[in-house]
């Protein structure tokens, strides 16, 4: 498995690249800085709490643009990409401008999905601004937490709540040696047999019903000291 990816999802202007930035200078350990398609940074890879990941700013793959009509269509894309791809999204909102429209239709979209997301509402600079917080409560997305990427406030709290919607920790042993290895063929042709003859025992279903291994299934194992994923 890979590490978990973290897609940063947010109209324009409220702050992803900030806290990006932010996160970066807080360290938290960079450990790689892959160029993206804008002059924003677009991925990188991070890690809090000794959880790897790798984050994404969805918004770094907006098309520049000032015509505030696309910006929903935009953002509906974002939110896609991210509900695709990612493990955790972080929905960046503006505490200081409040709920817009294209929050609400973002927000509609990330509560359907069932992925977990973590609502942020930056720009709480002072504490006197945390009541800004409690309108974002009516986007459904559960507790809202308040930060200020350029004050550097409240991100210890805000990557604790990232990391606790991670896989458990175990279920992430890959690294770069891990051999990946794809079974594939036509129902009840022997594939889940064959898994389990090469792993030496029953893990998979096996049953002479066609189509009885519904799911994809990974299963580590290490043989002669090389680590494999089947
Ligand atoms: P993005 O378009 O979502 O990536 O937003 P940017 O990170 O480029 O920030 C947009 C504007 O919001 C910039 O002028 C930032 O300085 C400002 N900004 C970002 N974070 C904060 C914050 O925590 N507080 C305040 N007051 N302004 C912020
Ligand atoms: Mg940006």
């Amino acid at each position: 498995m890979a590490k978990p990816l973290v897609a940063v999802v947010g109209r324009p202007n409220v702050g992803k690249s900030t806290l990006f930035n932010a996160i970066v200078n807080k360290r938290i350990s960079i450990v790689e800085d892959i160029p993206g398609v804008t002059r924003d940074r677009i991925y990188f890879d991070a890690e809090w709490l000794n959880r790897e990941f790798t984050m994404i700013d969805t918004g770094g793959i907006e098309f520049i643009t000032d015509n505030s009509h696309v910006i929903p269509k935009m953002m509906r894309l974002q939110a896609e990409l991210a509900i695709e791809e990612a493990d955790v999204i972080l929905f960046v909102v503006d505490g200081k401008q409040g709920i817009v429209p294209a929050d609400e239709e973002v927000a509609n979209i990330l509560r359907a999905s069932g992925k977990p997301v973590v609502l942020v509402v930056n720009k709480i600079d002072s504490v006197n601004q945390e009541p800004n917080i409690y309108e974002f409560y009516n986007l459904g997305l559960g507790d809202p937490i308040g930060i200020s990427a350029k004050n550097l406030m409240n991100l210890g709290d805000l990557l604790d709540d990232t990391v606790k919607h991670f896989p458990p920790v175990g279920t992430n042993v890959d690294d770069e040696d891990t051999i990946h290895v794809a079974v594939i063929g036509r129902p009840n042709v022997g594939k889940s047999s064959l898994t389990n003859a090469l792993l030496g025992q029953d893990r998979v279903i096996v049953s002479d019903v066609a189509g009885t291994t519904r799911d994809s299934i990974d299963t580590y194992w290490t043989q002669k000291k090389k680590k494999f994923v089947l």
